[in-house]
């Protein structure tokens, strides 16, 4: 039924059971790495809900999947409560929801239309969130972003990836926390399902999956195994988060301290920040890209401009995901039997 013509009745009713699937599906994503459904489903039923609680919002429900970012942390694993919230990304699915972002981002900061917005774009990596405390330049813990509050304890498993500093040389501050992707390539990927095919074992079914995967082991040595990586886009300084002016200057920190970062797009001209999108996405199709991505973030750079736009639900305002449509290549992918 057009959420329009829904009765309240109705609207109650189906936002009851969209909560209560929706939350079987993200258990199954994020706690168990299977995915029942592909995206664009899952994201398709997010959408509804979306549009029937701006329709009756007096019926959105405590337990709404609007106000919950992923799953709780699964059992077996010691818990870390994150220093601040790691939420998730608004998505946009036409050129008109970045425009409006622009807009909303506007209105809010009180910006006159002569005014320019610089935007960073960066590919939207579709790996696993993973946030990074280093202690006086050593890395400390490493978690995953469980329910947003509280995530995974994947320190020892964290430790295993090659390809991120475990020290940094001149850290700026006692304590500082870098959050990131961990994601496999597209060649070890195939790799590994063909050791496993070998062996007789069950394949992985996505790069994103089989990352998770690897990573959310209890014995760290099966991590060691898998050669995951990792890409980082942010960094905070506990004791003086305006140490960076802009999204720019931090990402170029990262990178001096030996992090993997994909160079992101900067512009004021949001003509050529949507064709950045058009062209990543070519890219991605044309598998010119060794990674998986399913999208392209797009972030207000200056700092001071997103502490003032903050958060709102469980999403930053200064930010925003534009996705890519799903890949038929990844449905297919899907129907091969998961275990890791
Ligand atoms: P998300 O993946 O849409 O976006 C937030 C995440 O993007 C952040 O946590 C961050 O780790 C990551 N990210 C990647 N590149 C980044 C960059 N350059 N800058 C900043 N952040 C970057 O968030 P979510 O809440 O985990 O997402 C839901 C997505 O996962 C949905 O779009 C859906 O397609 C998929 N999902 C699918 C199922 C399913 O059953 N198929 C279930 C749950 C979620």
């Amino acid at each position: 039924i057009p959420v329009g013509q829904l009765t309240a009745d109705e609207a109650a009713l189906e936002l009851k059971h969209l909560s209560t699937l929706i939350a079987e599906y993200d258990r199954a994503y994020y706690e168990f790495d299977s995915p029942f459904v592909d995206d664009a489903t899952y994201d398709k039923l997010r959408i509804r809900n979306k549009e029937i609680e701006s329709r009756f919002p007096l019926l959105i429900l405590p337990e709404s999947p609007s106000y919950r970012v992923g799953s709780r942390p699964a059992k077996g694993f010691s818990k870390v409560l994150h220093r601040f919230p790691m939420l998730s990304l608004d998505n946009a699915f036409d050129e008109e929801d970045v425009r409006e972002f622009v807009a909303r981002v506007r209105r809010f900061l009180g910006l006159g239309e002569e005014e320019s917005i610089e935007l960073m774009a960066s590919p939207k990596i579709d790996g696993l969130s993973c946030s990074l405390v280093y202690i006086d330049g050593q890395l400390k813990t490493a978690a995953t972003r469980g329910d947003g509050e509280t995530g995974e304890d994947i320190t020892q498993n964290v430790k295993t990836i090659a390809d991120l500093p475990h020290s940094i040389d001149n850290p700026l501050d006692k304590v500082l926390e870098i959050r990131g992707e961990v994601y496999l390539t597209h060649q070890d990927f195939q790799l590994l399902n063909q050791q496993r095919e070998k062996a007789e074992e069950p394949l992985l079914a996505n790069p994103r999956n089989a990352a998770a995967g690897s990573l959310r082991q209890l014995d760290p040595q099966i991590t060691a195994s898998r050669p995951l990586k990792f890409f980082a886009y942010s960094l905070t300084i506990d004791d003086n988060p305006s140490y960076f002016k802009t999204n720019e200057e931090s990402l170029k920190k990262l990178a001096g301290w030996g992090f993997s970062v994909v160079p992101p797009f900067k512009s004021c001209d949001l003509d050529k920040l949507l064709a950045y999108h058009a062209d990543l996405e070519k890219k991605r199709s044309g598998s010119e890209l060794d990674f998986d991505i399913d999208g392209v973030v797009y972030k207000i750079n200056r700092s001071d401009w997103q502490d003032r736009l903050g958060f709102v639900a469980r999403a930053p305002r200064w930010a925003i995901a534009y996705k890519f449509p799903a890949e038929q290549a990844q449905t297919t992918l899907r129907q091969i039997v998961i275990q890791v």
